[in-house]
């Protein structure tokens, strides 16, 4: 374990694991967004989780004593809306998700439908009020008209709750179509996926290059930031532990291990 011995230009942070655990804001947080806050660096707090409006992550997050701006808030709803804003403005989606994902699109100007033969995106997320009626319109769609393309908001196979418990989540609704109708979904949204850093590079003011990514996960926080050569940051206040990079391949491990986010900053 290391403290980091340099700034970087921008902070991008995964929420669960590393800004709070559950209901608890993770100890040495609040003071170190401070000092990142003095300096005035671009800061970003990602979530994969489609469920919630960043509205909801906001309040969640003054509630820990930690102020933010909404567009700092960069959860699924934010990345999906984003890009297909940027690279499939006239598309029509059929979203199989929550009120905050249909709520998202409709504010983002997307046009959505239920009607197969005018769906051009098949959007899979996290639903829980998913049922075989929406499995049929995503594989007429997909299979009977062949001109939809498949895609999802994050690729989580679940989402885990403090306790132990965990709910099924998009990964379950993106295999159900695939599995029917044979069509493989072919971009997603979230971490580990780079089309989540497409869309904060955008906005965020530095290269991606002079940001580094701090999260609690090998396979989706620091898996994302290596992929596109940024530099990544281990917290160990989520669900891995130091022993657990043993046998981990240089190319995938962080660049730097850190015990708090306090050891974050020189
Ligand atoms: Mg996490």
């Amino acid at each position: 374990m290391t403290t980091v011995d340099r700034w970087y230009g921008a902070y991008l942070f995964d929420l669960d694991g590393t800004i709070y655990l559950g209901d608890e804001v993770l100890p040495t947080v609040v003071e170190t967004l401070a000092r990142i806050r003095e300096r005035k660096l671009p800061v970003r707090f990602l979530s994969n989780n489609p469920t919630k409006s960043p509205a909801e992550y906001l309040d969640k997050l003054a509630r820990f004593g930690v102020d933010a701006e909404q567009s700092e808030i960069i959860n699924t709803l934010v990345t999906t809306t984003g890009w297909l804003r940027t690279h499939r403005p006239d598309a029509v989606v059929f979203p199989i998700g929550e009120q905050p994902l249909i709520d998202a699109l409709a504010a983002a100007g997307i046009a959505m439908s239920d009607d197969p033969a005018l769906i051009d995106v098949v959007l899979a997320s996290y639903d829980r009020s998913f049922d075989y009626r929406k499995l049929q319109i995503a594989f007429d769609a997909l299979w009977f008209h062949k001109r939809a393309v498949l895609m999802s908001t994050n690729p989580d196979r679940y989402c885990p709750f403090p306790g132990g418990r965990a709910e099924p989540d998009a990964a379950a609704i993106v295999a159900a179509i695939e599995a029917s109708t044979g069509v493989v979904c072919e971009r997603t949204f979230g971490k580990p996926s780079a089309q989540m850093l497409e869309v904060i590079g955008a906005g965020l003011g530095v290269r991606l290059s002079e940001a580094v990514m701090v999260g609690d996960r090998l396979a989706t926080d620091i898996a994302m930031a290596r992929r596109v050569g940024m530099d990544a940051a281990l917290v160990l206040t989520g669900d891995f532990g130091v022993g657990d990079l043993d046998g981990v391949p240089d190319a995938e491990r962080p660049t730097w291990v850190v015990e708090t986010l306090a050891d974050l900053l020189p």
